[in-house]
């Protein structure tokens, strides 16, 4: 229709089919699925057992440009492919998006699920709660924050003895350890199965993990951006002794159970990364993690159904797996691993499986190479770079894109030289795809404000620099049928030779791994590290956490450390402030700029938020 109705009138007037339906079409079979609902089924991980010799598809990677912050239309872009590639050029394909979080979608951005005539549908259903993935870590993230503070407080408050009968009960008679508990023996170098016959030394030894509290990482977290639980005083019941300390809730897609959901290969390799999470360090500086507390299995159980990925369906009837949501700016920003691996072999090794990056390439895209594919062993075929005109005219030296103020004349009426000194940034983003050896298609995203004249000269300057193609998407105006000349180039270019590879070996030391990113994807000078930032790296890397991927926590405002620096900013020394680790997902996490991580962590939420 025109003028397109909104996404929300869209979504409505689109029945979709029964989830049954769709999951026979794409070859699932009955046992393979839990239904929950009529348009949403978890899919079983049996599947990859099943298809494990089926070869994969083609894999497709949507990335974009520095964006303003109103976002440049990824995820549209996402369906928009998938419905041309399957419903017009009858091509197998799946979209494997995010879960959106409750921050953002009530907040400054809205819903995740695509727009206009490129959505998935229900969008109330993708939007909120889908099959409870993100309660399911919120409950497993609160779980160990309260293991943490109750192992403190008993340890404290308790004898050897008295805290021995309470970790080793006595049960029909007889005491006996759990796995966990000897697991944990041998890592103490303590060699007996029998309870009896630990020694009151190696009783003292097993008992007591003397978390130091000052060093805590592991915070409680709710979905809702509820600025008054940002700091909280906790332990202050009388029944806790007076053992307050200052705490915090995070966003719970910030969790790091987040990541290790996005980023697992199984169940078991799941409940492995769940037990590594580093939550604190002892007082000897030694890491305490969640296997130290004995929570592993507990965790691991309240996660196995949301290991799963959910399937959805577009507006046009095609697949879509909706799996994990970590943030792009302080986790990896991708979909699940899993849920890739799955669509890829659904979809035959004629079919193509697109799946998205969080915010510009510089952000999703590299974390995407260097982090998610290295765990996944996937290799991708095309990177498909998001573009629009208001982006372009915005790093061209436009006034500043404001989310909820009407956009300024400049966006909404021709400028050639605007755009023409914007695609700096495109050119840019298409170079830093190319480290990776990865064929681009530019995907220019039109407006209906945007001129032919601009239209054809981003395309044009986009093909001078390096783009395998680059071609105007009308997905959203006009369904799949506006994206089919995108999806045929996105065919070819998936069969040029691949020469992928990633930008630097985990054994490099974690600062050079910093300043590889840095001066390579980012276009700094150099880096410069806070006492503290040098401090942190020191102790990781003699934890022999040295040989992570790098996870960089940066503004997605600008390829710099600086959001209002646009275009290509050069010449600048980036900051690194702090760095934290998440062991269990396996990444080592620099926050760039000159913010604690405090306030670093509170600004990175509320780029989300309108509260
Ligand atoms: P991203 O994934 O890059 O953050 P989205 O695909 O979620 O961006 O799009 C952001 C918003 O912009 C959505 O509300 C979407 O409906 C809207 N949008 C995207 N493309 C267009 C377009 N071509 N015309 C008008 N609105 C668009």
């Amino acid at each position: 229709l025109s003028p397109v109705p909104s996404d929300i009138e869209i979504s409505r007037a689109q029945s979709p089919k029964a989830v049954e339906v769709l999951a026979k079409e794409i070859g699932l079979l009955a046992d393979e699925i839990e239904i929950y609902g009529q348009t949403k089924a978890k899919v079983r991980l049996s599947l990859l057992e099943r298809l494990k010799d089926q070869p994969d598809g083609k894999y497709i990677l949507v990335a974009g440009i520095t964006p303003t912050p109103l976002g440049e239309g990824k995820s549209t872009v996402t369906i928009g492919l998938v419905q041309a590639l399957t419903a017009h050029l009858d091509i197998n394909s799946f979209a494997c998006l995010r879960q959106p979080s409750q921050g953002p979608t009530f907040g400054v951005k809205g819903g995740a699920a695509g727009g206009g005539y490129a959505q998935v549908i229900p969008m109330e259903e993708f939007n909120l709660h889908l099959t409870g993935d993100i309660h399911a870590i919120t409950a497993a993230n609160n779980l160990l924050a309260a293991a943490i503070d109750a192992r403190i407080l008993h340890e404290s408050t308790q004898s050897d003895k008295a805290l021995y009968s309470r970790l080793v009960p006595v049960v029909d008679g007889v005491r006996k350890f759990s796995s966990i508990q000897l697991a944990r023996l041998k890592r103490l170098g303590i060699s007996k199965s029998n309870p009896g016959a630990l020694t009151e030394e190696e009783i003292n030894k097993f008992v007591r993990l003397d978390i130091d509290p000052s060093t805590i990482t592991w915070q409680r977290v709710l979905d809702t951006n509820d600025r008054f639980l940002r700091k909280i005083t906790i332990g202050q019941a009388n029944t806790e002794k007076g053992f307050i300390r200052q705490a915090q809730f995070d966003i719970a897609v910030a969790s790091e159970i987040m990541a290790i959901l996005a980023l697992t290969t199984s169940l078991a390799d799941m409940k492995e990364r769940l037990g590594k999470m580093v939550v604190a360090n002892d007082k000897n500086e030694q890491p305490v993690t969640a296997e130290d507390l004995g929570v592993t299995g507990a965790l691991a159980v309240l996660m196995k159904d949301a290991i799963k990925p959910t399937l959805m369906q577009t507006l046009e009837g095609t697949p879509v797996f909706v799996h994990a949501g970590p943030f792009a700016n302080i986790a990896h920003g991708n979909s699940s691993v899993l849920a890739d691996k799955i669509a890829l072999k659904l979809v035959g090794e004629e079919g193509f499986v697109v799946t998205e990056a969080g915010f510009g390439a510089d952000i999703g895209m590299e974390k995407f190479f260097n982090i998610k594919c290295r765990v996944s062993g996937l290799i991708p075929n095309v990177v498909v770079l998001v573009a629009t005109i208001r982006a372009l005219k915005m790093h061209g030296g436009g006034p500043s894109v404001t989310a909820g103020a009407p956009l300024k004349k400049d966006y909404t009426e021709e400028n050639l030289q605007l755009v023409a000194d914007g695609c700096c940034n495109l050119q840019k983003q298409i170079q830093i795809a190319q480290l990776f050896g990865v064929p681009v298609v530019v995907a220019l995203n039109v407006f209906k404000t945007d001129s032919h004249a601009e239209i054809d000269l981003v395309c044009e300057i986009a093909k001078q620099s390096g783009a395998f193609d680059a071609l105007p998407c009308k997905h959203w105006s006009a369904g799949g049928k506006g994206a089919v000349e995108l999806a045929q180039a996105v065919r070819k270019a998936a069969n040029q030779k691949n020469n992928f590879r990633f930008l630097y070996n985990l054994e490099l030391p974690i600062v050079e791994k910093i300043r590889v990113i840095a001066q390579k994807v980012y276009g700094a000078q150099d880096i410069e590290l806070s006492p503290t930032a040098q401090t942190q790296i020191d102790r990781y890397s003699q934890q022999g956490f040295g040989n992570l991927p790098v996870c960089m926590a940066k503004t997605h405002l600008s390829l710099s450390h600086q959001p209002e620096r646009k275009g290509v900013p050069t010449g600048f020394i980036l900051p690194i402030s702090d760095v934290r680790a998440s062991i269990g997902a396996g990444f080592i996490y620099p926050l760039v700029g000159t913010h604690s991580f405090d306030i670093w962590l509170m600004n990175s939420a509320s780029h989300v938020s309108c509260f």
